[in-house]
């Protein structure tokens, strides 16, 4: 360690000019070749003050290392040569002769004469043994240097192994810290991850605490929904018995009911066959007798009710004597019916008379209800009648009757089904109320007799009616019809007959009986007689048609009651048309209404005689339509 300042200036020197040190060779040569070139100029070479800087650059390479070798150091072309040392001055001191004598020229240089050649052989000689002593130093020097470098080399390879040792240690340190910098990290993660998971631990802590909480209020829920149960238990089982005991008690009631239904049926059909009893008693053709009011509200004189009854009536009518001796004769026309209505009778005392009549057909029989009597008698008021409730008509009432009766015997098992037919006969010429086309394209008809002996009209409006509104409707058009016909006829009404059918069929599919009957409601032309001078022409034709038409009717009716064979319902239209309503399972009723004004006697007499006729038949027995 000692020698680190000299190794030091060693390897300034070994760096600086390494590559000299390892061309030694070379470099020998090259002083060679420096003596050869100096040869002429040697004195200068030594002596001279300024120098080539080349050789001035070299002469740094050979800076005496020690200070031994004092003509070495004169001889050196190097700065620190050029000190004044006393070795360097002697040569100088012992030249100075010959010096000052060598410079002619001005250019420094030791020049010896051509001639001295000993001197010259001398100056080489002590320039080579400069020289020699200069390349023994400089061997010395180099050897010195050699083993200065190879000590060097020696310590810089341990030093490279101590650097590699040291390298290969920090590799491993480093490898370590690289490890315990990885270390570090997972260390770090590991950190947070436990930071994470205590947090997580702490919420599931909370959420446990919760949950327990939670349970514990359930298990009280529990405890009190058990305790429910069981109480809802027992409920249950009480209800249970309960609901046995009320299905058992159902079920008696069930077949109470159904005992009770039979029972209900049993009467209904008691009841039908008890008020058809009734009917046939009171006859199966019945007439009725309606005086109309008179228009200021009295009674006429003429015609007298028996206060005692509601069934007879008398016309009077006094004849002045021929003579005038004698006083006048008074004559009497008695007349008695099923019922007698006086000018006071309401619409609704009328109906009760009748409504029995339309029980009879839903019971199953066929009902014919006519109005008879001159124009103005009141007919269409006692079958229509107006549109106000006190004075509404059998027709509008019999159809309330009808759908009343049939809903209630909807809960006995019976279903209803009724159509409506409206149709006027003039002149022997059916037409259709219940027509809603163009009335140029109005169909004609025919009345025809179908397999089953059933009587139906060719083109005709049968319409299906499951509501009172709905019949009400219908005729309302049906007086429309009549309307439009009258203003294009002169009050064509009163001299055509109009028939309101309707259809009812009954099915009571629980106990297998179907019943089917027709309602006829038919409110007749007037019956008054004209004279035939009066009557020409159209009239003379709707004369001789209503006539023939009103008393073929009578005739029927007289000879259904004689048990005629032959019945000549073909010989009128109206007649044709209700023959499945007149006769054997029909029921009759015919309403003779009455003009009170005294001009009109002769026709109320006419209209009275009719209706007795009528009356005094006996149709036979009625049977119900029961299938
Ligand atoms: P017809 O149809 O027989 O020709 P109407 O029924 O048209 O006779 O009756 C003629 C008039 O007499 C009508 O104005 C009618 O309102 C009235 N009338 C008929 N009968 C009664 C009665 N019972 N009570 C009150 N007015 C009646
Ligand atoms: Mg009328």
């Amino acid at each position: 360690m000692s020698r680190l300042p000299v190794m030091s200036t060693k390897r300034v020197l070994t760096s600086s000019s390494s590559e000299n040190s390892q061309e030694m060779a070379p470099m020998q040569k090259k002083m060679r070749k420096e003596q050869d070139q100096h040869k002429p100029q040697a004195a200068a070479t030594i002596i001279g003050d300024k120098r080539p800087p080349a050789a001035a650059a070299r002469a740094s390479l050979y800076r005496p290392v020690r200070g031994a070798g004092a003509a070495t150091v004169a001889a050196a072309p190097s700065r620190g040569v050029l000190r004044p040392t006393a070795a360097s001055t002697a040569p100088k001191a012992s030249n100075t002769k010959q010096a000052a004598a060598t410079k002619p020229g001005g250019t420094g240089a030791t020049r010896r004469q051509p001639w001295d050649l000993k001197g010259k052989v001398s100056d080489m000689e002590g320039k080579i043994r400069t020289y020699q002593t200069k390349f023994k130093s400089v061997n010395e020097e180099n050897e010195a240097l050699k083993g200065s470098v190879a000590q060097s080399q020696t310590k810089v390879a341990e030093l490279e192994r101590e650097v590699q040792s040291q390298k290969r240690k920090i590799s491993e340190y480093e490898g370590e810290l690289k490890k315990l910098s990885g270390v570090e990290k997972e260390l770090e993660k590991e950190q947070s991850e436990k930071n994470v998971l205590q947090k997580e631990l702490s919420n599931l802590e909370q959420k446990y605490k919760v949950i327990e909480t939670l349970r514990d209020s359930q298990e009280t829920e529990l405890q009190t929904l058990k305790m429910k149960l069981s109480a809802q238990e027992s409920t249950l089982a009480r209800l249970q018995a309960t609901l046995k005991e009320t299905e058992e008690e159902v079920s008696s009631l069930k077949e109470m009911v159904a005992e009770q239904k039979d029972e209900l049926h049993a009467g209904e059909m008691e009841r039908r066959r008890l008020h058809n009893t009734i009917q046939e008693l009171k006859g199966n053709i019945r007439v009725f007798c309606r005086v109309r009011p008179l228009e200021d509200g009295g009674l006429s004189k003429h015609i007298q009710l028996a206060a005692s009854d509601n069934k007879s009536i008398m016309l009077a009518k006094s004849e002045e004597s021929h003579t005038g001796k004698s006083a006048d004769t008074q004559k009497n026309y008695h007349f008695s019916f099923d019922r007698v209505f006086g000018p006071q009778s309401s619409q609704q005392e009328i109906f009760d008379e009748i409504s029995l009549l339309v029980q009879s057909a839903l019971d199953g029989y066929n009902v014919c209800c006519f109005a008879y009597g001159q124009t103005g008698s009141g007919k269409t008021y006692t079958m229509e009648g107006e549109e106000i409730d006190d004075t509404r008509g059998v027709i509008p009432r019999a159809v309330q009757q009808i759908f009343k009766a049939g809903d209630k015997l909807q809960s006995q098992g019976w279903e209803f089904t009724f159509t409506a037919s409206f149709v006027e006969i003039y002149n022997e010429t059916l037409r259709d109320l219940l027509y809603k086309g163009k009335a140029s394209k109005r169909p004609e008809h025919e009345i025809r007799k179908t397999a089953n002996n059933e009587v139906s009209v060719t083109n005709l409006t049968y319409e299906k009616v499951y509501t009172e509104d709905q019949v009400l409707g219908l005729i309302a058009l049906a007086k429309q019809n009549r309307s439009t016909a009258m203003t294009a006829q002169n009050d064509r009404s009163s001299r055509s007959h109009s028939v309101f059918q309707l259809q009812i069929e009954g099915v009571n599919a629980g106990r297998d009986i179907k019943c089917k009957s027709t309602l006829c409601l038919v409110d007749l032309a007037g019956s008054e007689r004209m004279l035939k001078s009066q009557s020409q022409g159209e009239r003379f034709k709707e004369m001789t048609c209503i006539n023939s038409s009103l008393s073929n009717l009578g005739i029927v009716i007289t000879s259904l009651a004689n048990k005629e064979s032959h019945i000549p319902y073909r010989n009128s239209k109206l007649t044709y048309l209700l023959q499945n309503c007149l006769g054997g399972n029909s029921k009759t009723l015919m309403f003779v209404n009455i003009s009170p004004e005294p001009d009109s006697f002769g026709e109320t007499l006419n209209s009275l005689r009719f209706a007795s006729k009528v009356n005094d038949c006996v149709i036979g027995t009625a049977s119900s339509n029961k299938k």
